[in-house]
Order: C-alpha cells, then structure tokens, then sequence
C-alpha cells in the first residue's frame, strides 16, 4: 500500500477530485492511504501565520521556513519528498511509474510566492512541477501528481492493456479512438477498424499515433525517431542518428 502525507495550508481540498472514480476507488480500497497535515498548526502566533516578507524586498510572501521546519519534524519518516514548484523538475509519466513503486511519499504544497530555500536545501527536497505555468498553490499540482501515480498503483486499472497503449507508455501520443454509433451524423468510423484484421488495425494506429505525435509534439517525435534509429518519417525533415 502507498502511503502518501500532504503538508498544506489547506487539507480541506483533499481528497477532492482524487476521492471519486478509480482513484477515489483505490483509496476506499485501501490501495494507497492518503493523510493531510495541516501546516497552520505549527504556526508560532495566535493567527496562526506561516509566511513572512522576503528577504531582499519584492512582492508577495514566502513561507517560513521554522513552520514548515517543524511540520516536516514531525510529519516527514523518510523517503521522497516532493516540493511542488513550477521551477522543478518536470513530472512526467516516467516520474509517474517511478512514484507508483515507492512505499511512501510525502508531498509539500507551496502558497503565495513559494517557500523560504534553507528548508528545501535542509531536506534536500525534490521540485517537481507540472508545466511551465503557474498556479495559486501546490495543492492542484499535488493532486495532478497522485491522480497520474494512483492510477498506476497495481490493481486499480481494470485492463493492464489500456496502459501500454497510452500516450506516452511508448514515447508516442495515442491514436484516435472510437465508440459505437458506428455512423454519427454522417461521420463513419475508419473501415479497418471494422475490419476484424489485426495487424491492419496495429498498423493504422501506429501510423496515427506518429502522425499526431509529429503535429502536435515535435518535440517527443525527435527522441523518437532518434531512440528507434528510424529514418525519415514521411512528411517531416527529422533524421535520426542510426
Ligand atoms: N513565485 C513562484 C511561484 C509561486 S506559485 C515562482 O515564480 O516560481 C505558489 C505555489 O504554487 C508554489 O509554491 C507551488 O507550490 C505551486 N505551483 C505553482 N505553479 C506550479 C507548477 N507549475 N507546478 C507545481 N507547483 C506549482
């Protein structure tokens, strides 16, 4: 079972979408355990503040490092701990499976403009962000990070078989897929898909996996083609390196 702690100014927001749909069926089965620890409560004054002015000037608030210091005292028993901060480490569905094997995770959600460094460098934290954007709070990116890794815990996909076929699992984004009706107001679905012939079927989705990784994410098409030592992929000037 994967433990998970939750350091936040706000464990309200939690469970929150994590507690519905698989994920939210993995936690009332007990396949991970998820705990909050209110950081306020290791506030010092009577208004329970955890952020302070940053030193040096400039807007906003930072938030201290004695109060997160003495929640992570109390809460933090070993293992990653992951600081959630649009300046980290990007996740990724490779960080995802990697998470999804650990016993235990704890995760700290900033607020306001971020959090003092001296406790992130006494912990030797892990940033991870979740895109180059910015949020109001880390709580949404934590949540992102478990619903992508509770997903993966052993036993909460029905059909093992969805994973290896999703985008990434293989360097490359899905292929389209489709329901029945098989005619939606006048839009059929792609005969081979009808066809009941396998390694057709394998193909056509293969090439429309390429295809769409190749418009939408050049990027992810390059580490392709130069991982599979593939030549040139119609259409596009990318070269590999075999
Ligand atoms: N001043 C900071 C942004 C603070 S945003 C900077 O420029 O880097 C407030 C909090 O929201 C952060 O401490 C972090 O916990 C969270 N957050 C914002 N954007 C995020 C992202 N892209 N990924 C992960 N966490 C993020």
């Amino acid at each position: 079972m994967l433990k998970v702690k939750v350091l936040t100014v706000f464990p309200e927001l939690f469970p929150g979408f994590l507690g519905f749909s698989l994920t939210g069926k993995a936690l009332a089965e007990g396949k991970c355990a998820l705990a909050t620890v209110n950081i306020r409560d290791f506030a010092v004054d009577k208004y329970g503040s955890v952020d302070d002015t940053p030193c040096g000037g400039g807007a906003g608030m930072i938030m201290r490092p004695d109060i997160l210091g003495a929640a992570l005292k109390a809460h933090y028993k070993g293992g990653r701990l992951l600081v959630m901060s649009p300046r980290g480490k990007p996740f990724s569905q490779q960080l995802a499976h990697e998470l999804s094997k650990e016993e235990e995770l704890t995760f700290v959600c900033g607020r306001f403009e971020g959090i003092d460094q001296r406790v992130l460098d006494a912990y030797a934290a892990e940033e991870i962000s979740i895109g180059d954007y910015v949020l109001t709070g880390g709580e949404q990116a934590a949540m992102v990070v478990l619903d992508a890794v509770i997903r993966l815990l052993p036993g909460v996909l029905g059909n093992a078989q969805s994973l290896e076929d999703e985008s990434f699992e293989n360097g490359l984004l899905e292929y389209p897929q489709y329901t029945r009706p098989i005619d939606w107001e006048g839009r059929v679905v792609p005969e081979v898909l009808l066809s009941g012939h396998h390694k057709n079927i394998e193909n056509w989705r293969k090439e429309q996996s390429l295809e769409i990784t190749n418009k939408n994410r050049p990027d992810l098409m390059k580490k392709y083609l130069d991982s599979e030592k593939v030549s040139v992929y119609k259409g596009t000037n990318l070269k590999s390196k075999g």
